[in-house]
């Protein structure tokens, strides 16, 4: 029941209309009974420094950021933990007490949901399609795990150039940036252990859209697409036609809404019936193609 005592926590960004964020934590905090509510506002770019004074004014406990405002919101924050930072971007917020801190749930989430599935990162190669919000998050995750080596390959070379040289003065490992085509395609699969699409492609409606040529999948090769609508990209059913291990999308969403959940509460998340809760949205059609 909502009443006086319930406490706030939100998703700022714009739009936010398709976003499951509000389904996953309200069953979260229905099922561990605590009185919390999970709102989203669509915040103009323009409006963000008022939105999040707003926010800290009224003693939200927290909030979700997602697109267009990640990169924006670090200027108007009292801390930033060392991992955003990293990053480049937050898509969590903490108010500690009148004090606003960022953080960033999606490497982890990346990373828990690699391993739920039994899979080793450290030590092993990875090569990462896309060089944007989620594939900075994924990079910097698998790095911090200890991937031996990194390819970045993306379709603007300059943008994963930037990330490589970023990364370098953070991780003294093998970071290498190359052009979105065939030849590198080739020559970094052929290295990896780890394939991760962090690019939109095969995101609906594109659902018959594939990043790569799917005969560069190996049985050996663990595939994991960032992309979680559909639930299984055309990128996972060639994957999995050709015996190769695949992670879905909708792992690392579930568990980077965990970690946001137990930053807000301090309580242990219920990580397998948020998964449950995101997967029924999905399947009746909840989420648009950024469903953050
Ligand atoms: P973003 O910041 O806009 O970055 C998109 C990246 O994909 C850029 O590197 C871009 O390359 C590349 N790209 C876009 N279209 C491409 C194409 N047709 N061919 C090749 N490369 C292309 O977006 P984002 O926030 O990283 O999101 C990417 C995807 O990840 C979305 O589908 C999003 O829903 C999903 N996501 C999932 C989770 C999760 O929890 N599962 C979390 C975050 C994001 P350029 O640099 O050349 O533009």
């Amino acid at each position: 029941m909502i009443d006086a005592s319930t406490r706030l926590i939100c998703l700022i960004g714009d739009p936010v209309e398709h976003s499951i964020s509000p389904l996953i934590h309200n069953a979260a905090f229905r099922l561990m009974e605590l009185n919390y509510i999970y709102l989203a506002f669509r915040v103009k770019k323009e409006a963000l420094n008022e939105a999040v004074r707003g926010l800290k004014s009224l003693g939200v406990m927290g909030f979700n950021v997602t697109i267009p405002h990640k990169i924006a919101i670090m200027e108007y924050l009292d801390e930033i933990s060392e991992e955003a930072i990293g990053i480049g971007s937050v898509n969590t917020v903490v108010n500690h007490k009148g004090r606003l801190k960022g953080y960033n749930t999606d490497a982890q989430g990346a990373l828990n949901a690699l391993e739920d599935s039994g899979f080793e990162v450290r030590g092993s190669v990875v090569t990462i399609l896309g060089a944007g919000g989620a594939g900075r998050a994924v990079a910097y995750g698998m790095l911090k795990r200890g991937a031996s080596a990194l390819y970045i390959i993306n379709r603007t070379l300059e943008r994963g150039l930037e990330l490589a040289n970023r990364l370098r003065q953070l991780f003294s490992r093998r970071i290498e940036a190359l052009p979105f085509n065939l030849e590198s395609l080739r020559e970094a699969i052929s290295h990896s252990k780890v394939l991760i699409n962090c690019t939109p492609v095969g995101m609906y409606p594109n659902i018959d859209e594939i990043p790569i040529p799917p005969s560069l999948i190996r049985k050996d090769l663990i595939v994991m697409d960032v992309v979680y609508n559909p639930l299984k990209t055309r990128l996972l059913r060639e994957a999995e036609k050709r015996g190769a291990k695949t992670v879905y999308g909708i792992g690392m969403l579930a568990h980077q809404a965990a970690l946001a959940f137990k930053l807000w509460t301090g309580v242990e998340p219920p990580v397998n019936h948020m998964l449950r809760v995101a997967y029924s949205a999905l399947r009746r059609g909840k989420g648009g193609g950024n469903a953050r």
